[in-house]
């Protein structure tokens, strides 16, 4: 499938707000958000437009695909099996993309981005249950264990981290650092999201 290859903090300025697209830069003072707080391109500076009620429900939408790296078609899937769940659709449709493999592997801390985490899937570094799975998209399941192969095991990336990943995992998440395991011990919940947008215009969005 086709993905975005330009420059991802070009994304960030786009929405105005940190995406944290690109590992440890999005932490430090190279943030181009905090250094050019305009939106990209030649006319970014100046034009100053007040956003319609499409306008501001397209970039809502638009924040929650730039963030996990999922493309219009595969977000339009995700939402019509949002709708179909019992619950809040605008809840369903994070909640479900939360679930995606290279979202656990990056919320684990095996990847320093999404983009990195998705890397470590699609180069078949990660077993689900101690078996390979490279397809990014993959939804994990309550009680799923999410290992790293023995061989990448062995590398000194992956050796560092069974020191700890330094990271906080959500409560859904257990991870065993010393043996690289992490364990689905819930399906993750809205507050578990950690992303500040407004999924009721994405709703709106594509019910209009
Ligand atoms: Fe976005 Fe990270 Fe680039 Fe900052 S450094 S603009 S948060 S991708």
């Amino acid at each position: 499938m086709a993905r975005y290859t330009g420059s991802v903090c070009r994304l960030c300025r786009r929405e105005g707000v940190k995406l944290f697209l690109k590992g440890e830069r999005c932490y430090g003072p190279k943030c181009a958000v905090g250094k050019r707080p305009t939106p990209p391109g030649e006319h970014g500076q100046t034009r100053q437009r007040r956003q319609s009620e499409y306008g501001l429900q397209l970039r809502e939408k638009q924040k929650v695909r730039r963030v996990y790296g999922v493309m219009e078609t595969q977000f339009r899937r995700y939402f019509a099996k949002a709708e179909r769940q019992h619950g809040i659709t605008g809840e369903n449709l994070l909640t479900t993309i939360e679930r995606r493999l290279d979202n656990v592997v990056y919320r684990a801390g095996f990847g320093t981005s999404r983009n990195h985490a998705r890397q470590l899937v699609r180069h078949g570094h990660i077993l689900v249950n101690g078996k390979k799975v490279n397809i990014p998209s993959y939804l994990v399941e309550v009680n799923d264990v999410i290992t790293i192969r023995e061989k990448s095991a062995e590398t000194e990336y992956f050796k560092a981290m069974r020191e700890g990943t330094g990271k906080v995992l959500p409560k859904w998440l257990v991870i065993d650092a010393p043996n690289l395991k992490v364990t689905v011990a819930a399906m993750p919940q809205r507050d578990d999201v950690d992303l500040t947008v407004q999924e009721h215009l994405i709703v709106e969005l594509y019910s209009r």
